[in-house]
């Protein structure tokens, strides 16, 4: 979006029990593209449903939220309106959607019709953009890798160790989508090394 000569402005959620790396992550990746403000939004009482406990969540991964987007995606557009902004890009993929109802395209367009009809400016509202959402993980990763992402300040493991894991359910994604995609990861190679 910079290259196309947009401001750009990033929003990452600290929800309950984040890895601290993921959100140094968020922060590290918002600094090496020059945005013009990264703003961190606490959540510490939203949970996942790994920590929520309980068998009412049976069938959905442990990581589901109940709510996530409707709640992410509202707080979003009180801040592009705070900052005037006119887009919101989610980097749902599609392997996501499958996943999780929330990450759907017919959910965000029936939020961004209820933002519309919430927002002060209903003339000029805020739209919601997803432009990875018909790509695989895999196939993020290859264009991550061909638009030179630094995949070394990536973070995708869900345990919070000073290295990813590679048991846990972000790092053998991660793993999968990179060997699909034909790209070296370079955070796989260096702990293989030590
Ligand atoms: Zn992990």
């Amino acid at each position: 979006m910079q290259k196309e000569r947009f401001e750009v402005s990033a929003l990452t959620f600290e929800y309950f029990g984040v890895a601290r790396k993921e959100l140094e992550a968020a922060a590290s990746l918002a600094r090496a593209a020059g945005v013009d403000e990264h703003r961190l939004f606490r959540l510490p009482d939203l949970r996942e449903a790994e920590d929520i406990g309980g068998s009412r969540f049976g069938g959905m991964p442990g990581t589901y939220i109940p709510g996530r987007n409707g709640i992410f995606y509202s707080i979003a557009a009180s801040y592009a309106e705070e900052i005037g902004a006119g887009l919101i890009l989610g980097g749902h993929n599609r392997d996501d959607r499958r996943a999780f109802k929330d990450a759907r395209p017919v959910f965000f367009r029936s939020l961004e019709r209820a933002l519309r009809l919430g927002s002060r400016s209903s003339r000029d509202p805020v739209r919601i953009g997803l432009p990875l959402s018909k790509m695989t993980k895999a196939s993020v990763v290859g264009l991550a890798a061909g638009t030179g992402v630094p995949l070394t300040l990536t973070w995708s493991c869900h345990s919070d160790g000073q290295e990813h894991c590679w048991a846990c359910e972000g790092c053998v994604s991660r793993e999968g989508a990179f060997r699909k995609a034909g790209v070296r990861d370079p955070l796989r190679e260096a702990g293989k090394i030590t």
